[in-house]
């Protein structure tokens, strides 16, 4: 078997570039030891990935397709494949429950949850480095104050420090997507825990950005806040304009039922 039908619906488009192939793949950091890939279809990064025998790599691909290809030509990571859909795998049991680096080519269709479930792994995620959409790429390492920054950039920048490493034209792949890719690396900061409960934090961004056009005063209004906590005047703001400090103070100022 030497060729895998790209699948739409899978978000199949197969990196023809060595190069920017290899770069990805030298991209992770230099301590990394466990590695986990996420949709390898036929293995364009696998196979530089394989060459380091410093790396422990596990690699989760839902086309089994791309499975049997992947067994046939590369025999060597047979055990090391887990033919399902990685958003439904319990990935916190990988590598002994030990930290693991994320690395893919990822499938477009998912790559925002592909993140979520990034983040409410974090404890044991410290790097992802990856391709998206390149309009994806810009969203997360967007800074307030920009159309693009969102729900991603701020819960993503509040764990991780974001790169963007390079843009990829789509003539690399095969079939070419509509949509330019970019490369970035996002690696966990140093804030063991942000000052205020995670969760809250999640729930008070996604709410204020659902209705971003809203001052935050209408768009939260289903929470209270105690005014005294509150920073002078932010609710006028709106949430493209508040930074990751901002959502914690924010978070901190509501008043609990
Ligand atoms: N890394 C390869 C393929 C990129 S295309 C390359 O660069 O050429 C995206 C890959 O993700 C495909 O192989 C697709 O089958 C796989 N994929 C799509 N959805 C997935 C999911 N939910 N879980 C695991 N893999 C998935």
């Amino acid at each position: 078997m030497n060729y895998v039908r790209p699948k739409k619906h899978l978000g199949q488009h197969f990196l023809k570039d060595e190069n920017i192939a290899k770069e990805i793949t030298l991209s992770i950091a230099e301590t990394t030891k466990n590695l986990l890939e996420i949709g390898p279809g036929t293995g364009v990064l696998t196979k530089y990935l394989l060459k380091n025998e410093l790396l422990n790599l596990n690699v989760i691909e839902i086309d089994t397709e791309s499975v049997a290809y992947l067994k046939t030509n590369f025999p060597q990571l047979e055990d090391r494949i887990i033919c399902e859909d990685f958003l439904h795998f319990p990935i916190e049991t990988l590598f002994n429950h030990e930290s693991y680096t994320v690395i893919g080519n990822f499938p477009y269709n998912i790559s925002s949850q592909i993140l979520f479930k990034v983040l409410e792994n974090r404890t044991q995620i410290p790097e992802v480095v990856g391709m998206f959409q390149k309009e994806v790429a810009e969203r997360i390492a967007s800074k307030p104050g920009k159309k693009t920054y969102g729900i991603l950039s701020v819960l993503l920048q509040a764990y991780y420090d974001i790169e963007y490493l390079f843009t990829v034209e789509s003539n690399v792949f095969v079939p070419p997507p509509k949509v330019k890719s970019a490369v970035i690396r996002v690696r966990r900061n140093d804030v063991a825990q942000i000052n205020c409960d995670d969760k809250l934090f999640f729930r008070v961004v996604k709410t204020a950005f659902n209705q971003r056009r809203k001052t935050l005063r209408n768009a939260l209004g289903v929470f209270t806040f105690d005014a005294d906590k509150l920073p002078a005047d932010i609710l006028a703001k709106r949430a493209e304009q508040l930074s990751v400090e901002d959502f914690v103070n924010l978070t901190n100022a509501l008043i609990l039922n």
